[in-house]
């Protein structure tokens, strides 16, 4: 293959060393891996397993990576949305990669925890806002409540150079400083103090220097149980919009995403600066579910009440 933004052409092999190279650097220069992590008292390192190419590639990494080396422990969490066919497919492909894997894996559904259906909220919509917005924080929830009850010591996520590239535009485009400094938090762990979320694992996301490509032809190449489909109600108009004119950037100027992100992240660095210090509202817990929140009800159950 052809890595325009390096100018290498790769075969197999030097592919495969390559993303893998990438994987483990990530993971060594974010001090993912604490020296105090022994055999005896290992690190429990939760993925979110969606069963797409992105997490199914990053947990066959990691999972070889650490095969032999027991300072860490990894657990695979999946999450069934109610969206009928898509995930049904998806988490057959996480299933078959952990029977192959041989690593812990939880499903949660947010009918189990919520008593909804994406498929339903979706074509009831009573906030009027793209479905994408109600299940992004039942997410976000349920992966921070689960890593927390799986006893995690990080959250890993599947996001790969794309997905990084698009959301840092979408951030700077949308001007707002402050989801910058979270975006730093989230992404490096950083500053946990200033985090709203019910838990305080810190996030990594150790594929985010590989582009999209790279991770589809690594699982193709070496046959990683992957479902290529997107969600029925994927909301993808400004998001797809930015991928659109990125895509064209890096084919006309190859190296653009690369570049975006080491530009962002030394901002967002310097906005999570920025903002540190500055008294945050105060956590109190919520009047229904108990979860911290800063106004009387959390936002999940103002979205639940909503659509039940
Ligand atoms: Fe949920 Fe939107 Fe993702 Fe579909 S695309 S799973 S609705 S967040
Ligand atoms: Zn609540």
């Amino acid at each position: 293959m052809h890595q325009a933004y390096s100018g290498a052409h790769l075969c197999e092999t030097h592919f495969r060393e390559s993303v893998e190279r990438r994987v483990r650097r990530r993971i060594r220069e974010d001090d993912l891996l604490p020296s105090t992590a022994t055999p005896k008292d290992p690190e429990t390192w939760v993925i979110g397993l969606s069963g797409g190419k992105d997490s199914t590639v990053l947990t066959h990494i990691l999972a070889e990576t650490f095969a032999e080396d027991p300072r860490v422990e990894l657990v695979a969490l999946s999450i069934h949305e109610g969206i009928e066919d898509y995930r049904d497919e998806s988490l057959a492909a996480a299933e078959a990669l952990v029977g192959d894997l041989d690593i812990h894996h939880e499903t949660v559904t947010y009918e189990d925890e919520y008593g909804v259906q994406m498929d339903d909220v979706a074509a009831e919509d009573p906030l009027d806002m793209a479905p994408c917005a109600y299940c992004g924080v039942f997410r976000r929830d349920v992966l921070a409540t689960y890593a927390e009850e799986l006893g995690a010591d990080k959250l890993l996520t599947g996001h790969n150079l794309d997905d990084e590239a698009e959301t840092a535009m979408m951030n700077f485009l949308e001007g707002d400083v402050s989801q910058m400094a979270k975006h730093f938090d989230a992404s490096l762990g950083a500053f946990p103090d200033r985090r709203e979320e019910p838990s305080l694992v810190p996030r990594a996301k150790p594929l985010r220097d590989v582009p999209e490509k790279e991770v589809a032809l690594y699982a193709h190449l070496f046959d990683i149980p992957s479902h290529i489909a997107e969600c029925p109600h994927a909301d993808r108009s400004f998001r797809g919009e930015l991928q659109r004119v990125l895509r064209g950037l890096e084919e006309n100027h190859p190296g653009t995403r690369h570049s975006i992100l080491a530009g962002y992240e030394e901002l967002a660095s310097m906005a999570a600066e920025r903002f540190r210090g500055e008294s945050t509202p105060d956590l109190v817990p919520c009047e229904e579910c108990g979860a911290p929140t800063t106004g009387t009800v959390c936002r999940t159950c103002q979205l639940l009440d909503a659509v039940s």
